[in-house]
C-alpha cells in the first residue's frame, strides 16, 4: 500500500490499537479456541464465520472472504482511506503522527473527504444554532412542535434551521477560516450565480436534517420547506466526495443496531417517518428519503438483516414502488413484505394518531410482497377467461424469476397457480425459460469444487508459519516470477522483502504492503486457517520442486509455440535454436 507514513509509527499505532477491542466496537465476539468470533459486519449472516485472531492480530470471514489487519477493517467500516484510517486509530490510541513539516515525511494534505467533514460539522452547528434563536429560529421550531417533535429528539438527531438570508451560513464559514468559496460550493453548501458570478446559501428558509453516514458522521443536508412558496417542499445536498445518494439511508446509523438485533428492518420514505418511530422507541427504521431503492442501498441493509418490510403510505404508493424496484430485492436475496397503511396515513401521522402498538401491529400483519402482488394482480384482471389468466402469469412471473432461492421460486409458482387457477406445470416450464434468461447460472458452492493440492499456496503456507531454515530455503530456490499465481505472487513478494530485511514474517505487517483488497483476504485467510505439515523441510522440497515443475512445463509449452511459429513462417535458424533450449529444458524437467 502506497502511503508515507514511517513503518515505526504504523507499529507503534498497531501495537497499542488491539484488533479485538476496536472490532468488538461493531460486532460481538465470542472466544472460539484461540480465536474470537462473531457474525460478520460484510455480509449478512446467522451463525458466525467471521474470526478474529488475537495473536495474529487480523480478522478472516470464511462466509465472504473479508479479511485484513486493524487497518483494513477501520477503512472499510467507516469508508475510510487508508492514511484516514490511521489517523482515527492514533488519535484513539494517543499515538501522534509527524507532520508534513515534521521531516516531511508525509505528503498528504487531509482528504477531500475530509475537509468536507469539518466544513459540515461546522454547518451543523451553525443550522442548530439558528433553531435555538428566538429571533431566527421560533417559526421553524412552531413548525417542528406543531408536528409533534419535542427538545430532546430534535436534538439527538442535531436538526437545525437555515434562516433565509442568502448568505448567513457563507459569512458564519468564512469567521471560521472556510474561505475557499468553490470548495463550499462542492461541498454542496453554496450554489453559484451563473448571471452574477457571486455564491449564496443552498439551503435558505428550511428545517435542516443533517444526513450521517453509519458512524453518525455528516455526510450531508436536506432541508424542508416550511413557507408554502418555497419549492421545493424538500432540496437536498448534491453528490459530493462524501454523499452519494444512491449509497444512503437516512437514520441508519441510529437503526443498524437494532436492525441486527431484531434481524429486520423497516424502510419508510420520509424523515419524519424515520424520526416519528424513533420517538416511539421503534428503532430499526431507515428511510429512503423519497428515492427508489437502489442496489447499493439494500447493500448497506444486507449488512444487518436480510427480512425487510417496505411501509407505504398507500396502496397505489405500494403498487408504483413494486413495478420499480422490487425485483431488485428479490435478486438480491431479500425477504421482502410490505405494508400499505390505511386511508392515506404515513408511518409519521400513523403513529402520532393511533401509537405505537398500533403500528406495530400492523407490521405484523404486513404480507410478504409477492403474495400481496399476486392478489392485486389476480383483482385487477379478469381470471375467468384464459386471456386474464395469461395477463396474471405475464405480470408475475418475472418476479417469480428473480427470487435466489430455488425452493422460495417453486412455492411461489405453486401459490400463483392455485390463486389464478394456471396449470402449474405449464407455469413452472415457462419460468425455467425465464430464469435462464435472465439469470447466470448461480455458481457451485465453494466446497464441492475440488481444487488440486496447490504447491504454491503451501510454500505461501510455509512461508507465512514455517521455522527459519524452511524460509531461507524457499527463498532461495524459488523466485518471485516462478509464482503462477498474480496474487500468492505478490504475497511472495512481501515476505521476501521481509526475510531480506531480517524482519519477522508478520501476517500483520504483510497485510501493510499488499497493495490490493483481494490479496489482502487471501494472506488473513492463510493466516486464520493455517495448515499443519507433519515435516515441513519434506514439504517445503516437494512443493518447491512442483512449482518448479510447473513453471518449467509452462516455459517448454511457450517454447514449442514459438518453435511452432517459426517453423510455419519458414524461419529455419530460429526454430532450431529454439529447438535446443527446447531439449536441454525437457532433459532437466526430466533430471527434476
Ligand atoms: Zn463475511
Amino acid at each position: 500500500m502506497k502511503h508515507s507514513i514511517p513503518d515505526h509509527i504504523l507499529d507503534e499505532i498497531r501495537s497499542r490499537a488491539d484488533i479485538v477491542e476496536i472490532i468488538s466496537d461493531v460486532v460481538q465476539l465470542k472466544k472460539a479456541g484461540n480465536s474470537m468470533k462473531g457474525l460478520c459486519p460484510f455480509h449478512s449472516e446467522k451463525s458466525p464465520s467471521f474470526s478474529v485472531s488475537p495473536d495474529k492480530q487480523v480478522y478472516h470471514c470464511f462466509g465472504c472472504g473479508a479479511g485484513g489487519n486493524v487497518f483494513r477493517f477501520v477503512m472499510e467500516t467507516q469508508d475510510l482511506s487508508f492514511f484516514e484510517a490511521v489517523q482515527n486509530l492514533a488519535q484513539r490510541v494517543h499515538v501522534t503522527i509527524p507532520s508534513p513539516s515534521d521531516a516531511g515525511s508525509i505528503g498528504s494534505e487531509p482528504s477531500e473527504k475530509e475537509k468536507i467533514r469539518k466544513v459540515n460539522q461546522q454547518a451543523r452547528q451553525f443550522y442548530e444554532n439558528c433553531l435555538s434563536d428566538p429571533k431566527m429560529g421560533s417559526k421553524a421550531l412552531d413548525y417542528l412542535k406543531k408536528r409533534g417533535f419535542d427538545r430532546e429528539l430534535l436534538a439527538r438527531y442535531q436538526i437545525g434551521y437555515a434562516p433565509s438570508a442568502w448568505s448567513a451560513l457563507q459569512q458564519n464559514l468564512e469567521k471560521k477560516q472556510f474561505t475557499d468559496l468553490d470548495f463550499l460550493e462542492n461541498a454542496g453548501l453554496l450554489k453559484k450565480s451563473a448571471e452574477r458570478n457571486n455564491y449564496y446559501d443552498r439551503f435558505r428558509d428550511r428545517v435542516i436534517f443533517p444526513l450521517k453516514d453509519m458512524q453518525g458522521v455528516i455526510i450531508g443536508f436536506a432541508g424542508r420547506a416550511i413557507s408554502d412558496d418555497n419549492i421545493p417542499k424538500y432540496l437536498n445536498s448534491p453528490e459530493t466526495p462524501l454523499y452519494k445518494k444512491s449509497k444512503f439511508l437516512f437514520g441508519l446509523d441510529i437503526a443498524k443496531t437494532a436492525i441486527r438485533r431484531e434481524n429486520h428492518a423497516l424502510l419508510v420514505e420520509g424523515y419524519f417517518d424515520q424520526m416519528r418511530a424513533v420517538q416511539n422507541d421503534i428503532l430499526n427504521v431507515a428511510a429512503t428519503c423519497g428515492t427508489a431503492l437502489t442496489p447499493l442501498q439494500i447493500q448497506l441493509l444486507k449488512n444487518f438483516s436480510t427480512n425487510v418490510t417496505l411501509v407505504f403510505d398507500s396502496d397505489a404508493a405500494g403498487q408504483a414502488a413494486a413495478e420499480k424496484g422490487f425485483d431488485l430485492l428479490l435478486s438480491q436475496g431479500m425477504n421482502v413484505k410490505i405494508l400499505c397503511l390505511p386511508d392515506g396515513h404515513d408511518p409519521d401521522s400513523y403513529i402520532l394518531k393511533f401509537g405505537k402498538e398500533s403500528f406495530l401491529q400492523e407490521v405484523r400483519n404486513a404480507k410478504p410482497f409477492l403474495e400481496s402482488y399476486i392478489i392485486k394482480a389476480i383483482a385487477q384482471e379478469d381470471t375467468s377467461s384464459p386471456n386474464g389468466r395469461a395477463n396474471v402469469a405475464k405480470r408475475v412471473l418475472p418476479l417469480i424469476a428473480q427470487i435466489s432461492n430455488s425452493v422460495e421460486r417453486v412455492e411461489w409458482t405453486k401459490f400463483l397457480s392455485e390463486k389464478a387457477k394456471l396449470d402449474e406445470r405449464a407455469l413452472m416450464s415457462e419460468l425455467r425459460k425465464k430464469f435462464h434468461s435472465t439469470r447466470p447460472q448461480p455458481e457451485l458452492p465453494k466446497e464441492t469444487q475440488t481444487a488440486p493440492p496447490n504447491p504454491e499456496l503451501y510454500l505461501i503456507h510455509l512461508l507465512m508459519s514455517g521455522n527459519e531454515t524452511t524460509l531461507r530455503t524457499i527463498r532461495s530456490r524459488v523466485s518471485v516470477g516462478e509464482f503462477q499465481d498474480p496474487q500468492l505472487r505478490q504475497i511472495a513478494q512481501v515476505v521476501y522483502e521481509m526475510i531480506d530485511a531480517s524482519v519477522p514474517v508478520l501476517l500483520d505487517r504483510a497485510l501493510d504492503k499488499a497493495e490490493d483488497p483481494e490479496t489482502a483476504r487471501q494472506i488473513t485467510q492463510i493466516g486464520l486457517a493455517p495448515i499443519e505439515f507433519e515435516d515441513q523441510e519434506r514439504a517445503a522440497a516437494d512443493c518447491i520442486q512442483a512449482v518448479k515443475r510447473s513453471a518449467a512445463e509452462g516455459a517448454i509449452k511457450e517454447l514449442k509455440r514459438q518453435r511452432n511459429h517459426a517453423l510455419e513462417a519458414g524461419q529455419m535458424q530460429e526454430s532450431r535454436e529454439l529447438q535446443i533450449k527446447l531439449r536441454n529444458l525437457e532433459t532437466a524437467l526430466k533430471a527434476g
